[in-house]
């Protein structure tokens, strides 16, 4: 064997090295972002776009899918924030996921899912909040008031808790405020 061949032979060893480490840490923090609920089940799709035409035309992309022992999928939506709460935006994202991996599949997805939230400071620190998912006519009433608002068919309302403001990019522009200002 040439000194060349040597050195070929080394470095494809340390990649696969690299490789196999990068497997492994990468499985060790999938597993730590589980929700106990999920220990013994089989994740099947990480970070996987689904797309559908009807009931109605809709792609969203799920972070993370496992499969329950009796073949059920559940929805995993993983978010990076400093709060310990899952919010209704969280629960409309998950409920279209299901839509569309029902419709694309054919598989049940169960209709609860699971938020799980990673401090932003405080790396490991994984906190699980299991919500209750819209269904699918609530999903499509949903899609169907938000075409017919931006098409200026219906009319937008504020948002049922101020609080919802203080964070809201269109604050200086709506006339909840109008009176404040
Ligand atoms: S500031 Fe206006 S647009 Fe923004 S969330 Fe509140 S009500 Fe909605």
């Amino acid at each position: 064997m040439t000194l060349y061949a040597v050195y070929v032979l080394a470095g494809l060893v340390f990649a696969l090295w690299l490789a196999r480490q990068w497997t492994r840490r990468h499985a060790s923090c999938e597993r730590a972002s589980r929700p106990r609920e999920l220990a013994n089940a089989e994740l099947v799709y990480m970070e996987k776009l689904f797309r559908i035409r009807a009931p109605i035309r809709l792609v969203a992309k799920a972070d993370r899918v496992y499969r329950l022992p009796g073949g059920s999928l559940v929805l995993v939506e993983l978010k990076t924030r400093s709060t310990n709460r899952a919010y209704p935006s969280d629960i409309i994202q998950l409920s279209a996921q299901k839509v569309a991996i029902e419709h694309q599949t054919g598989e049940v997805v169960e209709p609860f899912a699971f938020v799980t939230a990673l401090h932003p400071t405080s790396p490991r620190r994984w906190r699980f909040h299991r919500v209750r998912l819209l269904d699918e006519g609530q999903v499509i009433a949903l899609a169907q008031r938000r075409s017919d608002i931006l098409a200026r068919q219906a009319d937008p309302t504020y948002a049922s808790s101020a609080r919802a403001c203080a964070g809201c990019a269109f604050r200086t522009r709506c006339d909840r405020f109008e009176s404040q200002a």
